[in-house]
């Protein structure tokens, strides 16, 4: 099975098979960047174009170090700052940017939604780095090779997803993925975070961190996105701490060998305690920032790959 994917927009097109060959590719690009010499010219004489309409620190450098350490001609737009703010709609800012020729467009969008529409629009492979609450395909893929890496395997794990489920792209990427390679997942967090509908994702639901992590192998908790949040969603954070917050006690329901993950940034003290986020006996959250290099390598490895097929065949 080869990797037959033109965009990667979410991993909710993605067959199980291609997911599997983007991860054996990306476990070779670790070796590579584990070297002194970490550079390959996969890329060379390409173009990748980063377009990132909302912040981002290290997704943004992630995809940056990726494209360079293949080759590629990167640059980095801060939207922020650009003639978005003067008003050009998204569809007119990407048919500018087409106009340049790029070979590889990496966005991210406050809106779900926006990277799919500005993907018909363009003749370029392109990547979504986050969409609103949407879907964050590299985080999934990320986080999948390091628990492929720790664990040996992706499929018949037991896998609690933790915190703010409502507001998270990081989420629902995992969700579809781990949900495609046969994990059980269990999402654990206060009603008010879990999305209406949830119930219908395959998933088992808690409000109990106790019950929810039992004999879990893999503990993911997430941030608090209070900037997607127009409520009270939560009483207040000592409270979320002391029932959510994962601290010793907490992770001593899980499994022994339960790994911790978090995909950053971090708010120690609130989702997570600090010396459990820095025990590297049992946090990986390093090592996902290293998967998260080598993945974005592969993704974009083979959508160069596909995009020249396809410009040879027409
Ligand atoms: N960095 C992740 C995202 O962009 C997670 C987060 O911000 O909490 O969705």
């Amino acid at each position: 099975m080869t990797f037959r994917a033109h965009h990667l927009l979410g991993i909710e097109p993605l067959h199980p098979l291609e997911i599997a060959t983007l991860l054996d590719l990306a476990d070779d690009y670790v070796g590579l960047n584990r070297q002194q010499e970490k550079h390959s010219d996969v890329l060379a004489g390409l173009t990748q174009i980063n377009m990132f309409f909302e912040n981002s620190t290290r997704t943004q450098a992630s995809f940056e170090l990726a494209g360079k350490r293949l080759g590629a001609d990167v640059m980095n737009m801060s939207m922020q700052a650009s003639s978005i703010k003067k008003g050009e709609t998204l569809i007119d800012t990407a048919l500018t940017l087409n106009a340049m020729h790029p070979d590889l467009l990496v966005v991210r969008h406050p809106h779900s939604g926006a990277v799919d529409l500005l993907s018909q629009k363009v003749n370029c492979a392109v990547l979504n780095a986050g969409d609103g609450r949407h879907e964050h395909p590299t985080q999934a893929l990320l986080d999948a090779l390091t628990i492929r890496r720790a664990k040996g395997r992706l499929h018949r794990l037991t896998i609690a997803i933790c915190g703010d489920i409502a507001h998270s792209r990081v989420a629902r990427s995992n969700i579809l993925l781990l949900g495609k390679m046969e994990s059980r997942i269990r999402l654990i967090g206060p009603p008010t975070l879990i999305p209406a509908g949830a119930a219908d994702w395959g998933v088992e639901i808690y409000d109990d961190m106790k019950e929810g992590l039992r004999d879990c192998d893999v503990v993911m908790m997430l941030r608090l996105q209070k900037e997607r949040m127009d409520g009270g969603f939560i009483p207040s954070e000592r409270e979320y701490y002391h029932r959510f917050g994962l601290d010793a006690e907490k992770l001593g329901y899980a499994r022994e060998d339960a790994i911790v993950m978090h995909p950053g940034p971090m708010n120690r003290g609130v989702e997570i305690d600090g010396t459990i986020a820095d025990d590297i006996n049992r946090s990986v959250i390093q090592e996902q920032v290293e998967m998260g290099v080598a993945v974005r390598m592969a993704a974009m490895d083979l959508l160069a790959r596909n995009l020249a097929e396809a410009r040879a065949n027409v």
